[in-house]
């Protein structure tokens, strides 16, 4: 496996692996890699000829009172994991190579991005749609692989590549969750073994919602309110739950069953976690 962290080298073996007509998968992540990541990475494998992992932990997608400087870092530990799951390159370049000091240039899609995580994290959608455009310039893949469980920013990376003309497939891969329903997420390191637990409650609350749609009721407001009220307790504070259309993200005004997904978005004890679920 190669571990490569300057954009040329990069753009390099990006060429030379294009001319020898393979195809290149990339999976970008923010390292602190779990079992979420490696199933990208597994998708990205059946998908490609050359799996390309990015390791980069992207500040311009945090808010100033964010979490960027504590975002858990283990790169020998990530190295290992993409080695073990057959990832061909690594690129974990550090900041200074993504950002000229004098950058200014940022890609902004201006629709999806204003609901849901964009109301609470105003430039994090910028920041995602500017590093995702410049990893792509650089690693030039044929297809990019990201997770549902950050089903808004799929949504937004394939609105971004229709409408920039972007030659790569997005491909999502479903959520992987850890013996309690929890989603995994690198945030989760976070929390204590009591609150892993207790935040099992998010995707419970998520499956309470479906079963009611599962039941017959269309009506969003009680959807709604079972899962605030089934995910609220001491620990939690909701930031939202809406139902939104399945492929865009954007908020609906009815559920259609098979077509819509519920997505919250919850503050457990100082760690704010997402999750959805398809309805
Ligand atoms: P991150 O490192 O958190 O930026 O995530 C990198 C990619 O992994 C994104 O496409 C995420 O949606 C995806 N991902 C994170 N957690 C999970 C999970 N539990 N299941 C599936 N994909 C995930």
């Amino acid at each position: 496996m190669k571990i490569i962290t300057s954009p040329k080298e990069m753009k390099d073996f990006a060429h030379s692996a294009k001319a020898e007509g393979r195809k290149i998968a990339l999976v970008p992540t923010m390292g602190a890699l779990h079992e979420g990541h490696f199933s990208l990475i597994d998708r990205a494998k059946e998908l490609a000829d050359i799996v390309v992992v990015s390791i980069f932990v992207n500040p311009t997608q945090f808010g100033p009172n964010e979490d960027f400087d504590k975002y858990p870092r283990q790169l020998e530990e990530d190295l290992k994991g993409c080695a073990d799951h057959g990832a061909d390159a690594v690129f974990t370049p550090s900041t200074s190579d993504i950002y000229l000091p004098d950058a200014s240039t940022f890609v902004v899609e201006e629709e999806i991005s204003q609901h849901l995580c964009g109301k609470s994290r105003p430039k994090h959608f910028r920041g995602v749609t500017t590093v995702v455009s410049i990893l792509f310039n650089i690693v030039q893949p044929d297809v990019a692989v990201f997770g549902d469980k950050d089903a808004q920013q799929v949504a937004i990376i394939k609105r971004m590549v229709r409408d920039l003309f972007m030659d790569v497939e997005i491909v999502s891969a479903p959520i992987v969750r850890d013996e309690n329903g929890l989603a995994i997420s690198s945030r989760n390191k976070y929390l204590d073994k009591l609150e892993r637990i207790g935040a099992a409650r998010i995707h419970e609350a998520l499956l309470a919602g479906k079963k009611l749609v599962d039941g017959g009721s269309l009506n969003i407001d009680r959807v709604k309110a079972l899962v605030i009220n089934s995910v609220t307790n001491a620990k939690t504070r909701v930031i939202y739950v809406e139902v939104v259309d399945r492929e865009t993200s954007l908020p609906v005004n009815e559920i259609v069953p098979g077509k819509s997904r519920i997505s919250v978005a919850v503050w457990f004890g100082q760690t704010r976690l997402i999750d959805n679920i398809e309805i």
